[in-house]
């Protein structure tokens, strides 16, 4: 059986003939999934019977095991649960007046084992198909009082190990929801190939590298794959992606106090990314660390963290340092963790937490 944001044209235009549907339903079932933001349910371009018949043969490829919505309203966090087989991803979406960003899961669990990050910590469970990451998105944005402008692949999971799936979705988000190709971003540890590949795509998607260290002894102890793609190998299939997509890269560093927050350290950084040939320059995002469970680390204190910073601009290398948003709801950087046992014979429920 098809999902609901995984149907096929073609099986969609089946499906109506067996439901004796005029075709002309086609589009107005894709205008209810992708345009109307509002569940199937309530997409009231459609008659009232045929939504109901819709929702049970397209069923959801995710039941939602909770929501949890920050303090100050402009964060939500869900943890979904597959219909299929259980798997546990979260997704976040953040507002701000200008824009809406949907941050999405790729996988279910990570292989990477990046010691800082909590859903290295917890190991890999399955990628995610094509459908489920648009399902992420969509869902997102229902509800969601604007549109939904940017999705970041920087939940659970590296996008470039699921690199089919993921790319699948990316023209999907492009063409389904309108989603322009530079306000889609994909964050990887430094899978070369997949860089590589991505260098040859059409769209210009834009590219975020989590670099994390200024050489290659501490990466691979912060980043176990440094030690298959190294630095610079790294950094050279990172200026491919920026001349094919004319797009400047963002490279994420997250700051742990006393293990790569030292001057001389970012100096080395500032000379690492000074010499990078990557169109439109390098351009580092500082990222307090946020608190794991397996990770004795601490972040940056705020006011070296703005230090840095200046150091790297004024070594000339762009630099921001990255508001951590969802902190309250454990929707930051690196905390995305499916950590809630969901039992079967639980229904699914909701709870929105003010
Ligand atoms: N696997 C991809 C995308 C997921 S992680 C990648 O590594 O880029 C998204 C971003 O959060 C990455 O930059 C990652 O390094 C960062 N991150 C992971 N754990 C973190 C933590 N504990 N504190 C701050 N940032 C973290």
């Amino acid at each position: 059986m098809s999902t609901r944001y995984g149907v096929t044209q073609e099986h969609l235009g089946e499906l109506l003939q067996t439901l004796n549907e005029p075709a002309y339903r086609g589009e107005q079932i894709r205008d209810a999934l992708y345009r109307q933001r509002v569940p199937l349910e309530d997409a009231t371009n459609l008659p009232k019977a045929l939504r109901t018949r819709l929702v049970d043969e397209l069923p959801l490829a995710f039941s939602t095991a909770t929501a949890t919505t920050s303090d100050d309203g402009q964060t939500t966090r869900w943890l979904y649960e597959s219909r299929r087989d259980g798997a546990q991803v979260e997704t976040v979406l953040m507002r701000s007046p200008s824009r809406a960003s949907v941050c999405v899961s790729s996988q279910a669990g990570c292989a990477m084992a990046c010691t800082f990050c909590a859903t290295g910590q917890a190991g890999f469970e399955r990628h995610l198909d094509a459908a489920e990451i648009v399902e992420q998105v969509v869902r997102a944005g229902h509800g969601c009082p604007q549109r939904v402008t940017h999705v970041v692949y920087m939940g659970m999971g590296e996008p470039l190990a699921n690199y089919d799936e993921t790319w699948a979705s990316v023209e999907r988000l492009h063409t389904d929801l309108g989603i322009s190709a530079r306000h889609l971003t994909i964050s990887t540890v430094g899978v070369v190939p997949g860089m590589r590949r991505l260098a040859k795509e059409a769209l210009p998607v834009t590219l975020a590298v989590s670099l994390h260290a200024p050489d290659d002894d501490l990466r691979s102890q912060l980043v176990p794959l440094n030690a298959r793609y190294p630095i610079t190998e790294v950094l050279d299939a990172a200026t491919e992606v920026a001349g094919a997509h004319g797009r400047r890269v963002s490279f994420e560093y997250a700051c742990i106090a006393g293990v790569n927050d030292a001057p001389e350290q970012i100096d080395a950084l500032a000379r690492l990314l000074r010499a990078w040939p990557g169109v439109g320059g390098a351009h580092v995002n500082l990222i307090p660390l946020n608190p794991t469970a397996e990770f004795p680390g601490r972040a940056t204190p705020r006011a070296h963290l703005r230090a840095l910073a200046d150091r790297l601009r004024a070594a000339g290398v762009a630099a921001t340092i990255r508001r951590t948003r969802g902190v309250d709801i454990d929707a930051a950087c690196g905390q995305l963790r499916a950590r809630h046992p969901i039992t079967k014979d639980h229904p699914a429920s909701t709870t929105m937490v003010p």
